[in-house]
């Protein structure tokens, strides 16, 4: 039998969905149609598009008072989704929900004492986890009956020792949830299953995944499972990424506070808005336009952004005592072969051999046949892995 799967991905300004179908002998599941609202609280604009790529639906209305922004364009997702579904609707609603706190290490069905924990999480996530909730409470209301499913971005991550959890701060700030959580685990989990498939000799050995988008980490798996990441109590950490600033001296934000008077707004404005690719270059976020400037400050900002992966590569195989395979995903993973050469140059000393024609060809497999370690280019699919999520959560398989 085939039932329907919404995703939804709520974030500060945008929200994205995508419906599937699922087969509920198999648990396969395909894309039916997928769009976005975009410039919610600005200038709202509601596009769908069928599994070919070719817009089906465009929409736009005026902005709603503040607040209402996200309840109202669910509003009208739900009345579009209405004739589109088959006759016994949809089976759930899977959410992808950026920060599951220490106590959700799976998936979980959300009814209001869950969604009222999951708030309790919002401090630990403030520009990310209010949008993923008002989504949550937003379908409660206009897809009444329907169960929802969190997903969260952290919870691949729940099998980190306490060693890797820790920051060396007394245990007080640890109890209270001032932890290493790592991100991107929807991401990584989808990498680990696909590995099976795709990479069984590597599948249950010791993987470096390297998410490189607008966003970007890192992450160890050894056996299928996270063992480190190189993201930690938020998604700052780590490797520069388009806006973000990645690992930094914790004393430059004391340098800022003390000398420069900046108080904690004017901080999280340029560690997640102004630092990064962008604020190395000056030009821009977005690695295609820096590869395309001959500006030496954009050649800075990509050598930094190489260099930084090759040297939490070195940390992370550390962590697992080794290496057996490196895997490139995401925007800047899945699509540039100029990065993925430089940062396979840099990682030679490890064994890692690059074959310049697969890399071009995007892989998968992208080094030598003697390559001691392997490379890969895999394609991630978070939404696809919130569907599964779903569909298991609801059905126990
Ligand atoms: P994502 O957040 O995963 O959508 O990734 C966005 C990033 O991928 C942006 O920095 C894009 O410039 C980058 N990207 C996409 N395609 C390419 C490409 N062909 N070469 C280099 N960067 C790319």
């Amino acid at each position: 039998m085939t039932k329907a799967i919404l995703v939804l991905n709520a974030g500060s300004s945008s929200i994205k969905f995508t419906v599937y179908d699922c087969d509920t002998d198999t648990a396969h599941v395909t894309v039916r149609f997928k769009g976005q609202i975009e410039g919610i609280g600005t200038q709202p604009r509601f596009t769908v598009e069928d599994r070919t790529g070719a817009t089906i639906h465009e929409d736009t209305w005026a902005v709603r008072p503040a607040g209402r922004g996200h309840a109202y364009a669910l509003e009208r997702l739900a009345a579009y989704l209405d004739p589109q579904l088959p006759e016994d609707g949809l089976l759930g609603i899977g959410h992808r929900v950026v920060h599951g706190g220490p106590l959700f290490s799976a998936p979980v069905v959300v009814d209001e004492t869950i969604l009222e924990t999951l708030k309790t999480f919002v401090p630990l996530a403030p520009l990310h986890q209010p949008a993923n909730l008002a989504g949550i409470s937003a379908t409660m209301e206009f897809l009444p009956g329907v169960p929802n499913v969190a997903c969260f971005d952290t919870a691949f991550h729940r099998t980190h020792s306490e060693v890797v959890e820790r920051f060396a701060l007394p245990e007080e700030f640890y109890i209270e949830g001032v932890r290493r959580y790592g991100f991107h685990g929807l991401s990584y989990e989808y990498i680990a299953r696909a590995l099976r498939s795709i990479a069984p000799e590597i599948a249950d050995g010791r993987v470096v995944v390297a998410h490189l988008g607008n966003g970007a980490s890192m992450c160890a798996i050894h056996q299928g499972r996270s063992i480190e990441s190189t993201m930690g109590f938020t998604a700052l950490d780590g490797l520069p990424m388009g806006t973000r600033c990645g690992q930094i001296d914790p004393g430059v934000l004391l340098y800022l506070m003390q000398e420069k008077g900046m108080d904690a707004r004017q901080i999280e404005d340029l560690l997640y808005k102004r630092s990064g690719l962008l604020g190395l270059s000056g030009i821009s976020n977005d690695m295609r336009a820096l590869m395309a400037s001959s500006d030496p400050r954009a050649a800075l900002a990509i050598e930094y952004f190489v260099y930084r992966i090759i040297r939490e590569t070195g940390a992370l195989a550390s962590a697992l005592g080794g290496l057996d395979g490196l895997v490139f995903t995401a925007g800047i993973g899945e699509n540039s072969a100029p990065i993925r050469e430089r940062v396979c140059r840099g990682l030679a000393w490890l064994g890692v051999h690059l074959d310049p024609v697969a890399n071009e060809g995007h892989g998968p497999r992208i080094t030598t046949s003697d390559s001691r370690v392997s490379a890969w280019v895999i394609p991630t699919d978070e939404e696809q892995m919130i569907a599964r999520h779903t569909f298991t959560a609801l059905h126990g398989r």
